[in-house]
């Protein structure tokens, strides 16, 4: 077999075969198949897309590409929840830490940012000390002694989809479903969760942006999931504006703070509130209300708050920074972004929002750059908000002030004004179970 005829014909539409799709995935990760033929062939898969066949062959090779795991030593319902990428998304910072406090198990593998999407990891290594890097015994280890630990991928889980995550982030092929699907799938599988809840985005600063393919895309993953026999289900979501106010990683990580400290943002709280309810009742834990109800608890009685902090600890990180969320401190510069006209924020390209915040430093162009961690964006405006020409609508942050000019540019082009105030969509669009 050559990777050379598996790229040509899936560049001519063809259908791959599960032999063909395990040859490229197992020769990618053992590293024979080079970066340039994976690009290739991922780009062909963008173009030309995949059948269900496909896609559940593709997850399943990724799913079996690294050594299986040994989490039997954690105890506990196992569950996860994952989103399929947004700007301003912490929200794995704050239901982690909510389930984990009503009882549930969390071990969670996050991603790095991707495209113009952040990632919890990044965000996570905002913290000082803080490992994203555990053997599989420290990872059980710390599970089992606060009931949550959130890791990258090692080299154990799921290798494949690791090296594909990287070379998709800056080759422009993130934005297809069976990519998606297979990435996200493939290593929720290997991580052996019992319940799993997808956080599928729909909108502007989403992947797929029309709801017709945010939902087809979560169809595809929770009927992965359950022929995997877990538990799974999905919310659709609103990502044409971004969550929260803060876009970035040591100031997501503060306003997830804030969030479990119950001084959130409507927007975010609601979100995270549904999705942990959502949880806990695939877990069995109880109706709609009785969930809703635990979760408010959890949040009220500052039990997610340190449970945040417990996890921080335990993985190396300086909880006091947790605590005092001054300590992460501030970029060395700062520029305001004013409107641009009297009237109301009629929408945002949220997407513009996040390369903002790319542009800013706060994200990869290239699979070897480092993050600068203060570096992003602070909304003090958002979508339907009413403004004045010149009135300050975002501050932009960040370590090197070159930067500047063009996150500027990037942010006055994705803000869009009228005279009328806009209708805001829900937060949650639907869900697929
Ligand atoms: N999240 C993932 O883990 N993979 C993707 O491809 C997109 C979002």
């Amino acid at each position: 077999m050559r990777m050379y005829d598996i790229i040509r014909k899936k560049r001519d539409g063809g259908e791959l075969s599960r032999a063909e799709i395990d040859f490229f995935v197992g020769g990618y990760t053992s590293g024979v198949i080079p970066d340039y033929q994976a690009s290739a062939l991922c780009m062909a898969i963008f173009l030309k897309g995949m059948t269900n066949e496909e896609t559940l062959a593709l997850t399943e090779a990724i799913r079996d590409s690294g050594n299986k795991p040994d989490f039997s030593e954690i105890r506990g319902t196992r569950v996860d929840k994952h989103s399929t990428g947004g700007v301003g998304d912490k929200t794995s910072l704050v239901v982690g830490p909510v389930v984990s406090a009503c009882g549930l198990t969390v071990a969670k593998i996050s991603g790095r940012g991707l495209g113009h999407t952040g990632g919890t990891v990044d965000k996570l290594e905002a913290i000082p000390g803080f490992r994203t890097a555990l053997t599989g015994k420290e990872f059980s280890s710390v599970v089992n002694r606060t009931g949550i630990a959130i890791v990258g991928q090692s080299g154990e889980i799921a290798p494949a989809d690791k090296k594909l995550y990287a070379l998709r982030d800056v080759t422009a092929t993130v934005e297809s479903m069976p990519l998606i699907a297979s990435s996200i799938m493939g290593k929720k599988l290997a991580a052996g969760d019992d319940v799993i809840l997808l956080d599928v985005k729909t909108g502007s600063g989403s992947f797929l942006k029309s709801y017709e393919n945010a939902r087809a895309l979560a169809e595809i993953m929770v009927d992965i999931g359950k022929r995997a026999g877990k538990k799974t289900a999905a919310l659709i979501t609103d990502m044409d504006s971004p969550l929260g106010n803060e876009i970035g990683n040591s100031n997501e990580v503060v306003e997830a703070v804030r969030t479990l400290r119950c001084e959130g943002p409507a927007d975010l709280t609601l979100l995270c509130r549904t999705l942990a309810a959502n949880i806990l009742m695939l877990a069995g834990a109880g109706n709609e209300e009785e969930c809703f109800k635990l979760v408010d608890t959890a949040l009220t009685s500052g039990l997610a708050y340190r449970k945040l902090a417990e996890m921080v600890s335990a993985q190396g990180g300086d909880a006091s920074f947790i605590e005092d969320t001054s300590k992460f401190g501030r970029a060395p510069f700062s520029a305001e972004f004013t409107a641009g006209a009297d009237g109301y924020i009629s929408g945002v390209d949220a997407e513009g929002y996040g390369r903002t915040s790319l542009l800013l430093g706060a994200g990869r162009n290239t699979i070897s750059d480092s993050i600068d961690p203060l570096a992003g964006v602070t909304l003090l405006k958002k979508r339907g908000d009413r403004v004045s020409a010149g009135e300050p609508v975002a501050i932009l942050m960040t370590s090197d002030k070159e930067r500047i000019p063009a996150a500027m540019s990037e942010i006055s082009r994705s803000t869009f004004y009228s005279d009328k105030k806009p209708d805001i969509p829900p937060i949650i669009l639907g869900r697929a179970d």
